[in-house]
């Protein structure tokens, strides 16, 4: 853990996109740079008290002359019973999409206002996994490449290095990411990995659509989709490693960029609480898979 209140970055902002809920994502690039450390303050205070939430700084990168983090935070549930099932949510690998990265700040505080939603769940939480982009408000990292088509090929990018490093060392059972697409008006996402898949962004998908409509056509960002749902995925995307088997259930989830930003986290929030619920009753049916 970081000692408290040490701080690579130099450039205080005194307002966040935070502060304003019904700001929308800014391209071109911002001209001053967004928060990190005002955006985790929040987590970052709650895990000095918290016996569930740990906020661990330690994964540093440099960018430039500067040295960044990849912030990344443990929640641990409550005892299920059996091994803690291992999940890691990751958001904001494109800068230009705070949604995601806003959402998951929200679910944590989430569980640790209701740590039994994650009950025997050992969750690996990575809320700004594109720091230099989150600042700029760029989908690029500051080096000019796009994170979410680098890994597994050998990038030298060192934030993916970091990250394959995070999906290598804690072997995730299900891999969740959290995403913005400006080109569609509805919610929907990608499937892949292990068969269950299916199972859980399904439901998750018909919690969302209690807060935003789902996109129901039939080719979505290129991909045939069914129902809101693409079985098809980009080359490079954040995923398990390669040769892992069994392959763990991998959810990319899309939001449309125009709702206000509170319904947007909302539906966020419906997902990943429904998506833990839907797994946590799939290891209790088939506890040897
Ligand atoms: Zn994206």
């Amino acid at each position: 853990m970081r000692p408290s209140g040490r701080r690579p970055r130099k450039i205080k902002i005194i307002m966040t996109i935070a502060d304003n809920p019904y700001q929308t994502i800014a391209k071109p690039p911002l001209t001053r740079r967004r928060s990190i450390a005002a955006l985790l303050a929040p987590l970052d205070q709650i895990a000095i008290q918290s016996p569930n939430l740990v906020a661990n700084y330690e994964a540093r990168f440099e960018a430039g002359n500067e040295t960044y983090e990849l912030p990344r935070y443990l929640f641990v549930g409550p005892k299920g019973g059996d091994t803690p099932i291992r999940i890691g949510i990751f958001a904001g690998i494109h800068g230009d999409e705070p949604e995601g990265t806003h959402a998951l700040v929200q679910f944590i505080k989430l569980l640790e206002a209701k740590p039994e939603l994650a009950a025997g769940y050992y969750l690996s939480l990575y809320p700004v996994c594109n720091p230099t982009g989150f600042e700029d408000g760029t989908r690029f990292s500051r080096s000019g490449k796009d994170l979410n088509r680098e890994f597994w090929k050998n990038s030298d990018q060192p934030e993916v290095r970091l990250l394959q490093a995070e999906l290598i060392s804690r072997s995730f059972q299900g891999i969740v990411s959290l995403h913005t697409d400006d080109t569609s008006s509805g919610f929907y996402g990608f499937a892949h990995g292990a068969t269950l898949t299916k199972h859980l962004i399904e439901p998750a998908l018909q919690a969302v659509g209690k807060l935003l409509p789902r996109d129901e056509r039939p080719v979505i960002d290129g991909f045939h989709a069914r129902n809101g749902i693409i079985r098809d995925s980009y080359d490079g995307i954040l995923s398990a490693p390669p040769k892992v088997r069994p392959r763990p259930f991998e959810i990319i989830l899309e939001t449309p960029v125009a709702p206000p930003e509170y319904q947007k986290q909302a539906a966020f929030v419906a997902a990943l609480q429904t998506i833990l619920t839907e797994y946590r009753k799939f290891i209790a049916y088939a506890p040897n898979l």
